[in-house]
């Protein structure tokens, strides 16, 4: 036999710690080929005791198709050509006759050789099963990996290496552990879970934390198959899930922003599913309709009963035509609050979805509360609407008559205010419609206070103090009244059947004004809230400020008409005395003029004449006075007759050309054909006059020049000077009563006379207009009609 004279043998002891190495097989075989020693652990798998074995030659336990290869490795060492063998694969032979694969390593010493093996019999089966497979496996993009009953890798495809970054076969026969990325608390469990699926079902699928070769980690979605129960050979599938994981994670930050959107925005969401009972709510949707968390009851019939019954046909028939057309659609409507049973507004949205055939198969949408938004609409149209009625008039008890009744439509049974007078008197001016007798007692019953009034009342607090009154049950009163007032004021209160009220104080800028007391009756239709005391406030700030205006108005009215009378009874009065003293002016200068040569009757006639023009100024000015209160009492009189105007304007030019003459002005005058008009001469002469007047006093000393122009239909009187002009905004305003675009300071005068004119002139049918540019002067033009 072969032998190997290099080493020396091992010690027993060294032999018999060699024969137990806890491994499989162990075997030590002499030079000649038989067995020397063999451990005892390998009965249980191939039958043999080591008495039936040992001194028996090697070849009896080699498969003969194997012993030509195990020989020649044997004849390598003992020969010492090879130092030592590992891998050395064989069959050896069970005690049943079987065979079952050992892979070897083997070593010579002392001339023994000394092999220790282990059962690949799995292992070869499945190389030898997975040589048919794997084919099939290297074509698939997952990735695939053979793990033995030690989670040592038997295979794994190309896609897996690619997957982990492994090159071509280099992970093989490793550990499962290089593919894994959990801390060993986590495997640990994990791995629990796993080998429990496998045992009982042979099957695991779940996601997997990876590692790849680079320390990259990243999630498979895996799948872990059981191949051969007895042996424990795991196929496991891996697919790269991260991308997959990436959009699931961003579908769900989506979901739980979109989650939150419909959370805080309040939003309720609904689905039906349509032709059947079957209808979800999500929890903010129970919340909008009063419903506790989960406690609404899912079918079509419990969502018809919420809506308000004016509105399910609309609402139903807006849905059935969505469904009909296939479109989404938007509904406002009320509900039925199922707490409270107060009604609210929504406003919800639905859109129908269709399986591939077209078939209606759900509908799905939102609804959101709109109350309050819809309240506040609302209530800005009650707000606008009264701000419109109280600014149709200075009659403020007409607007505000009108205006009670509208908010007795629209925000409350009924209202009264009250108005503050100024010695202190407090009086019900208005009552809103109400049943004559209810009126009456409402009537009747605001005598009961009155700022001096010695108790607490609630009208009287909020006008003394500003603080609105709220009282949402006014039954809570009564006891609390019946302590201050007289039982019978409170009894016929209390017959009212009063439930609400708010009263708010009306107050102007420096004064109070009064009260408004809003009131609801028991079983009414409106019922205030605490929030209602904004819309009366504001209703309230309104009446005020109109109320004070209205008020305003008529004092100035009040004055006007006053100061009227006062101008017309003093220019009457001062009318007489006056004649009087022009008569005697007159007469005195005719004395006077029959001494001409008399040197003091100069002097006389010079003041004397001095003394006429100031009694002609005060005529005129007299005389405006008087007209102006004859055009406010529709009293000025015209008296027309034929006369040719050219020569009229002549005459009354060369009467007025000394005056102007003598503050420097030029007179220029342009006539025109003779042509005879038909009216009051003297009225017209009046208006000339009066412009001229105006031109010598605002005309700066320039020039002033008169045009008369005849056309087939009318003629124009212009008079144009080149004073400073009349600002565009004072245009109209200096045809009004005592208006004057200058200051009293600058030139005298009522600003009368330009409003008399023009009423002359309206009287006649024509008109009296200005065109003026500022720093240039001014045209007034009298416009008459010929044959009127
Ligand atoms: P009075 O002259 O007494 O003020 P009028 O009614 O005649 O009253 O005129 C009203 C105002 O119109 C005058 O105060 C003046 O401001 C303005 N006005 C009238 N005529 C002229 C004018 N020719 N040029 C500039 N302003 C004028």
């Amino acid at each position: 036999m072969l032998r190997n004279n290099k080493s020396s043998t091992l010690t027993p002891q060294e032999c018999q710690e060699f024969i137990n190495f806890p491994t499989l097989l162990t075997a030590i075989v002499t030079p000649d080929g038989k067995l020397y020693k063999v451990n005892e652990d390998a009965d249980p798998v191939f039958g043999w005791e080591p008495r039936e074995v040992l001194g028996r030659p090697l070849q009896d336990f080699v498969h003969p198709d194997d012993w030509d290869e195990t020989l020649g490795t044997m004849a390598g060492l003992f020969l010492g050509t090879k130092a030592m063998v590992s891998d050395f694969r064989n069959r050896c032979r069970q005690k049943d006759g079987s065979y079952r694969w050992v892979n070897w390593t083997a070593k010579t010493r002392g001339g023994f050789l000394y092999a220790m093996g282990t059962d690949v019999t799995d292992k070869v089966e499945i190389e030898e099963q997975l040589k048919t497979q794997v084919m099939v496996l290297e074509s698939i993009s997952e990735g695939v990996v053979i793990y033995d009953k030690d989670f040592r890798i038997l295979y794994l495809n190309s896609a897996l290496e690619k997957l982990f970054g492994y090159e071509a076969g280099e992970a093989l026969g490793q550990d499962a552990m290089i593919f894994n990325a959990y801390k060993d608390e986590d495997l640990e469990l994990i791995s629990s879970v796993v080998n429990e699926a496998l045992d009982s079902d042979g099957i695991w699928m779940g996601e997997w934390l990876n590692k790849k070769k680079d320390g990259t980690q990243f999630m498979t979605a895996a799948r872990l198959t059981l191949l051969h129960s007895d042996k424990k050979v795991i196929v496991c599938v891996l697919r790269d899930i991260t991308e997959k994981k990436q959009i699931q994670a961003e579908q769900d930050a989506l979901q739980k922003s979109l989650g939150l959107a419909v959370k805080v925005g309040k939003v309720g969401v609904w689905q039906w599913v349509p032709g059947s009972s079957n209808v979800t709510w999500n929890e903010t949707l129970e919340e909008i309709y009063g419903f506790l968390p989960g406690t609404f009851p899912g079918t079509a019939e419990a969502y018809t009963n919420c809506i308000y019954p004016d509105d399910r046909d609309k609402l139903w028939k807006t849905v059935d035509q969505a469904m009909k057309e296939g479109k989404s659609y938007a509904f406002e409507h009320r509900v039925i609050h199922q707490t409270s049973n107060k009604i609210r507004w929504v406003q919800c949205s639905g859109m129908c979805f269709y399986d591939k055939d077209g078939t209606l198969v759900n509908m799905m949408g939102t609804s959101i509360d709109i109350t309050d938004t819809k309240l506040a609409g609302e209530e800005q149209r009650i707000l606008a609407e009264a701000s419109e009625i109280l600014s149709e008039s200075f009659d403020y008890k007409k607007t505000l008559d009108k205006l009670a009744e509208f908010i007795s439509r629209h925000f409350c049974d009924g209202c009264t205010i009250d108005q503050l007078h100024p010695n202190g008197e407090i009086e019900r001016i208005i009552v809103s419609p109400l049943v004559p007798e209810i009126r009456k007692k409402i009537i009747d019953n605001h005598v009961s206070y009155s700022p001096d009034f010695q108790q607490d009342h609630p009208q009287l607090t909020a006008l003394i103090t500003g603080k609105t009154q709220v009282i949402l049950d006014v039954s809570k009163i009564w006891s609390e009244m019946r302590a201050k007032h007289s039982s019978n004021y409170v009894d016929e209160l209390e017959s009212l059947n009063l439930n609400q009220g708010i009263i708010v104080r009306l107050k102007g800028r420096d004064n109070l004004l009064g009260v408004v007391t809003f009131f609801n009756f028991k079983g009414s239709k409106f019922h205030f809230e605490k929030r209602h005391q904004w819309l009366a406030e504001e209703l309230c700030y309104r009446i005020s400020y109109s109320l004070e205006n209205s008020l305003l108005y008529q004092n100035s009215q009040d004055a006007i008409r006053a100061r009227d009378e006062f101008l017309s009874i003093a220019s009457h009065e001062l009318k007489t005395p006056l004649t009087s003293l022009t008569l005697l002016n007159n007469m005195m200068k005719r004395n006077t003029a029959n001494y001409p040569e008399s040197p003091e009757s100069k002097n006389t006639m010079r003041l004397l004449e001095a003394e006429n023009k100031q009694l002609v100024r005060i005529n005129r000015l007299i005389d405006d006075m008087l007209d102006m209160t004859r055009i406010k009492a529709e009293k000025l009189t015209i008296h027309k007759e034929d006369f040719e105007l050219n020569g009229f304007v002549s005459d009354v030019l060369e009467r007025f050309k000394p005056q102007l003459e003598s503050v420097g002005s030029d007179l220029n005058s342009s006539l025109s054909s003779a042509i005879t008009v038909h009216a009051d001469i003297h009225r017209i002469e009046q208006v000339l006059v009066n412009l001229l007047t105006n031109a010598m006093k605002y005309g700066s000393g320039k020039p002033v020049k008169v045009e008369v122009y005849n056309y087939p239909t009318r003629i124009k009187v212009m008079v144009t000077d080149r004073g400073p002009g009349i600002k565009h905004d004072d245009i109209d305003r200096i045809f009004l009563r005592f208006e004057r675009a200058v200051s009293n300071n600058d030139v005298t005068g009522l600003g009368l006379g330009l409003y008399i004119s023009r009423q002359i002139m309206e009287q006649h049918e024509g008109s009296l207009t200005v065109q003026s540019t500022r720093g240039k002067g001014s045209t007034f033009i009298m416009e008459l009609p010929l044959n009127p």
